[in-house]
C-alpha cells in the first residue's frame, strides 16, 4: 500500500498531522516555505531579549496539548489569572476570585460595570450560545461587557469582538476560565520545536501548485500519494483555488524599560484607547529580558507609529516616555483567521481523494484549533489509505 505523505507547511497544523501519520506508520515529508518550524509561533532572540512574534500564551488545559503530552515539555511559567484596567482614569484590578482575594474589590466595583451586567454575563457562560454574533449576545451585559469583557477579548481575537461568532467566542472562553496560561521558559516557539522531533522537514521550500502525483515547489516537483495543506487560510485558498478571504492583522511592539520602574505581571487594559493591551511580560518569565531591563510587549490593531504608541505607553504605565526604549516589532498581517456568526467550529478536512487540509480557520482559531486540525487531517487520511 502507498503510504507517502507531503504536508505543506510546519506551523502547529502541518507539525501535529506529521507527527500523527507518522505515528500510524506513514513515510512523511513537511514542505516549509520559511527556515523555520512553527509559522506564526515563532521567537527572535535579540540582544538578551525574548520576542515572541506577537503575544501569544499557552493554555496547558487544550486537549491537544494534554494528550500530547506537551504541557510537561514546555516549563510554563503561569500569568497571573487577572488583568488591570484604566476606567475613568482609575486603575482597576479584575480576575478570578478564587485564585486571588486581591481581585474581588474591582471585580464588584461599579466602574467594571453594573452587578446584574455581570450576572448576566454569568448567565450567558452557563447558557448553550446562540448562532449571532458576540457584539448582539452580551448586548444584556452592557457595560462590564463594553469596558471590560470586548477590551480584554480585542487582544484575542484580534479584531472587534462584537462581530465574531458567539459560539467560537464561547469555546475560548470556556478554556480560559478552565486553564491557567502560560509562557514556556524558552519562549513561544517552545510548543513547536516540542512537535519537530523525529519529523523530516525540508526548509526554504515554497509550494507553488498542486499536482497529480505531488506538488510543485519552487526548487522542482515532489512526488507522494496524499498531500496534506496545512498553511495559513489565505495560502491555502490560493492553493486550493477558492476565493481570496480576509485575515485579521495585528502589530505587537517591544519596548525596554529600566528593571523596578513596572512592578506588576498583569496584563494592562486601556478602555476605549488604540493600545489594545500591554504587559511587562519579564516580569512574569525572568528570561525573557537581560538583567537591569524589562520587556514590554504591547500589541495594537492599527497601523501607529513608535511615537505615537510610545505616548501611549507613557500614559498607560504612569511613566515618562523617555523611560521606553524601542527594540523591535512585529507586524503580522495575517495574524488570525475571521470566525464570523455560521462559521462552524469544526470545517470539513477532505479536499478529495488524495488532498486534505490542515489549519487554524479549519476549527477555532488558535493553537488549540491547530493541532485539532491537524490531528484531524491525519485521522481522515489514515482512513482513506
Ligand atoms: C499575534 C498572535 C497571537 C496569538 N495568540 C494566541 C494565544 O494566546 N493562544 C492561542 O491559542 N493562539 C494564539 N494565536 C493563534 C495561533 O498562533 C495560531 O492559531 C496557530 O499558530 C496557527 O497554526 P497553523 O499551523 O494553522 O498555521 P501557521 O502557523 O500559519 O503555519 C503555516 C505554515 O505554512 C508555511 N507556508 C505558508 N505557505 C507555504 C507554502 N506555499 N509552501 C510551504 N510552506 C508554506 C508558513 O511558513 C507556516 O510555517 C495567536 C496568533 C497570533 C498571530
Amino acid at each position: 500500500m502507498s503510504r507517502e505523505v507531503l504536508v505543506i507547511g510546519a506551523g502547529l497544523a502541518g507539525l501535529n498531522c506529521a507527527k500523527i501519520l507518522k505515528e500510524k506508520g506513514f513515510q512523511v515529508k513537511i514542505l516549509e516555505a520559511s527556515s523555520r518550524a512553527g509559522g506564526r509561533m515563532a521567537t527572535d532572540f535579540v540582544d538578551g531579549f525574548t520576542l515572541d512574534h506577537g503575544f501569544q500564551v499557552i493554555n496547558p488545559a487544550y486537549p491537544e496539548l494534554i494528550s500530547n503530552h506537551l504541557v510537561e515539555k514546555l516549563d510554563l511559567i503561569p500569568l497571573p489569572k487577572g488583568i488591570e484596567m484604566q476606567i475613568d482614569n482609575r486603575l482597576i484590578l479584575m480576575g478570578d476570585p478564587f485564585k486571588s482575594l486581591f481581585y474581588l474589590p474591582g471585580d464588584l466595583s461599579k466602574s467594571s460595570g453594573r452587578f446584574m451586567e455581570k450576572l448576566r454575563f454569568i448567565q450567558f457562560l452557563s447558557r448553550e450560545a446562540p448562532e449571532v454574533d458576540l457584539g448582539t449576545a452580551l448586548e444584556a451585559a452592557g457595560g462590564f461587557y463594553q469596558k471590560v469583557i470586548r477590551n480584554f477579548l480585542m487582544g484575542v481575537f484580534l479584531c472587534d469582538p462584537d462581530l465574531v461568532s458567539t459560539r467560537m467566542a464561547k469555546e475560548l472562553l470556556y478554556w480560559f476560565v478552565k486553564g491557567n496560561p502560560g509562557l514556556p521558559r524558552a519562549g513561544a516557539q517552545a510548543l513547536p520545536a516540542a512537535l519537530t522531533q523525529g519529523l523530516d522537514i525540508e526548509f526554504n521550500t515554497r509550494v507553488l501548485k498542486l499536482l497529480d502525483s505531488g506538488v510543485a515547489t519552487d526548487d522542482g516537483v515532489r512526488k507522494a500519494d496524499f498531500v496534506v495543506v496545512a498553511i495559513d487560510e489565505v495560502i491555502a485558498k490560493e492553493l486550493l483555488g477558492k476565493p481570496m478571504v480576509e485575515m485579521n492583522s495585528s502589530t505587537t511592539w517591544y519596548h525596554a524599560v529600566p528593571q523596578g520602574v513596572i512592578s506588576t505581571k498583569h496584563l494592562r487594559l486601556d478602555v476605549g484607547q488604540e493600545v489594545v493591551n500591554s504587559i511587562a511580560i519579564s516580569n512574569v518569565v525572568a528570561d525573557y529580558a537581560p538583567s537591569g531591563q524589562t520587556l514590554v510587549s504591547t500589541t495594537t490593531l492599527k497601523d501607529q507609529t513608535e511615537k505615537e504608541i510610545r505616548s501611549e505607553l507613557a500614559r498607560l504605565w504612569e511613566l515618562p516616555e523617555s523611560k521606553f526604549e524601542y527594540i523591535k516589532h512585529y507586524q503580522i498581517k495575517n495574524s488570525l483567521p475571521k470566525h464570523l456568526p455560521g462559521k462552524p467550529l469544526l470545517s470539513p478536512v477532505k479536499v478529495s481523494e488524495r488532498v486534505f487540509a490542515a489549519g487554524d480557520y479549519l476549527a477555532v482559531p488558535s493553537q488549540q484549533g491547530a493541532l485539532l486540525s491537524g490531528r484531524l487531517a491525519a485521522e481522515a487520511l489514515s482512513a482513506k489509505s
